[in-house]
């Protein structure tokens, strides 16, 4: 019996129609010896509205928490009347619906009064986006005759850490309880439909897996039942080359590598949650990227040994904006034990995550890109810090520039690469800031002006015909 674990992001569950369309899937993929474990996202955009939410809550705004959550009914209600239409399995999920945004206009009221929000309320406010969203899929299962049954992660058995905002799987409990719980039904040919995104500690209390964390909570339950693949099937048709934005002639990948799909979750090629491959890479579990638009397409696999599958040495080309690059300088950071460190150690405790770095041998200075909206705080920190100590004297920054990620298995140990994305950008007259190849040598990345940043996508896709796989 082959089990697969099918998520569905937020716009494949955005109208009823949509919802209808996911059920079919489902409905068509069930067969005598395969079965299907559904998780499901918020309807797009309900997760974001939640966060605002709760904000406004914060700053004890109490009036417009029964309009938000009269809105927020009032939508899952309109969703799930297009999405089921026995009327006795609608009346069902409008309950579900009422009793749950009930519950959740009680912890917004909470919130409000103390008029604080803890990491853990957040996420018990962000867990209600998948704990709508969830009933109307099982609704629409059960509309087409299928035997379903609704879980949050929580009750399938998914057990994490107390980080809120960013949990972490337990895998030996959850694998042991997801089993215990799901594996009987599966048997029974229930197909068990499981919010995406949440879970809960081992007290019980609530947690959230990191934002766009149903991919992970798709490859969590794959592991755990030992499931042959995962499809993430979201709105497009699969990882491209590009952004087709950039560069029209942008192709979809077949196949990729899962150190590949990492780098390019991590380089915002969106179609998965950056930690998402890390239980499925372990357990060697293929996953599939599919379009609930266009089902006919396979989609991108990502497995193991694609790399060698292929010639190609870039496999794809990225850009990132919203970047902003710091460069410190100091002579007196030359050949002293210690100094970078310094540097790192003041990033760090300001919670700034430092995205690329790059320094040269001869020592005098060193350039971090960070997200452009952590820009002012990083800097007056450390300035503060730093600034008149004696290590550093001058801290300048950019906050025009973008970072280009080249990607591909194959370049690790090919020769010449380099040489040919900086000949590139040198006949576009692209000048280059910072440049760094991480020794995985999956990519190489490097920083030019915000406004240079789509020719230069456009010439190496060009350089590495890319457009011709
Ligand atoms: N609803 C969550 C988010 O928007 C999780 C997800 O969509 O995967 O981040
Ligand atoms: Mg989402």
């Amino acid at each position: 019996m082959k089990k697969i674990v099918m998520k569905f992001g937020g716009t494949s569950v955005a109208t009823g129609e949509n919802i209808r369309r996911v059920a079919n899937i489902v409905a068509g993929s069930v067969e005598k010896d395969r079965r299907v474990v559904v998780v499901v996202s918020a309807l797009s955009g309900v997760t974001n509205q939640l966060v605002e939410e709760a904000e406004q809550a914060k700053k004890k705004d109490e009036k417009q928490i029964q309009e938000f959550t009269k809105n927020l009914v009032d939508k899952h209600m309109a969703v799930a009347a297009k999405a089921i239409m026995n009327a006795g399995i609608r009346k069902e999920v409008a309950q579900v619906i009422e009793k749950t945004v009930d519950e959740l206009e009680k912890v917004l009221t909470g919130i409000c009064y103390v008029g604080e929000l803890t990491p853990q309320s957040k996420d018990y406010v962000m867990s209600f986006g998948e704990r709508l969203s969830a009933p109307i899929v099982w609704g629409a299962l059960r509309d087409l005759k299928l035997q379903t049954g609704c879980f949050t992660g929580k009750e399938a058995g998914i057990v994490t850490d107390a980080n809120f905002g960013e949990a972490r799987p337990l895998m030996n409990v959850t694998t042991h309880q997801v089993k215990m719980r799901l594996e009987p039904l599966i048997e029974k040919k229930v197909t068990p439909v499981v919010t995406g995104y949440i879970a809960a500690t081992q007290d019980g209390v609530v947690t959230t897996l990191g934002r766009g964390g149903s991919d992970y909570t798709a490859t969590i339950l794959s592991v755990a039942l030992a499931a042959d693949e995962v499809w993430i099937w979201t709105d497009v048709d699969g990882i491209m080359t590009a952004d087709p934005k950039i560069v029209p002639s942008a192709k979809m990948l077949p196949e990729l590598s899962y150190g590949e799909a990492a780098e390019m979750a991590i380089f915002g090629a969106k179609a998965m949650h950056p930690s998402a491959l890390e239980p499925v890479i372990e357990a060697r579990i293929p996953v599939r990227i599919r379009n609930v638009f266009n089902p006919e397409n396979h989609g991108t696999l990502i497995a193991d040994g694609q790399e060698a599958k292929s010639a190609e040495v870039v496999k794809a080309v990225a850009m990132i904006r919203d970047v902003a690059m710091i460069n410190l300088k100091g002579a007196a950071m030359v050949g002293a034990p210690g100094s970078y460190s310094k540097v790192f150690d003041v990033m760090g405790k300001n919670n700034i995550n430092i995205m690329m770095v790059s320094t040269a041998v001869s020592e005098a200075n060193i350039s971090l890109v960070i997200r452009r909206s952590l820009l002012g705080r990083a800097l007056s920190t450390l300035e503060i810090a730093l600034l008149g100590r004696g290590l550093v004297n001058e801290i300048t920054s950019e906050d025009d520039v973008c970072v280009i990620a080249a990607m591909g298995a194959n370049m690790k140990g090919t020769l010449g690469v380099a040489s040919r994305i900086f000949t590139a950008m040198a006949q576009k007259r692209i000048n280059i800031r910072m440049i760094a190849q991480g020794s995985s040598e999956l990519n190489i990345s490097f920083v030019v002006k915000e406004n240079d940043g789509e020719a230069a996508v456009r010439a190496i896709h060009k350089e590495f015909k890319l457009d011709q796989i």
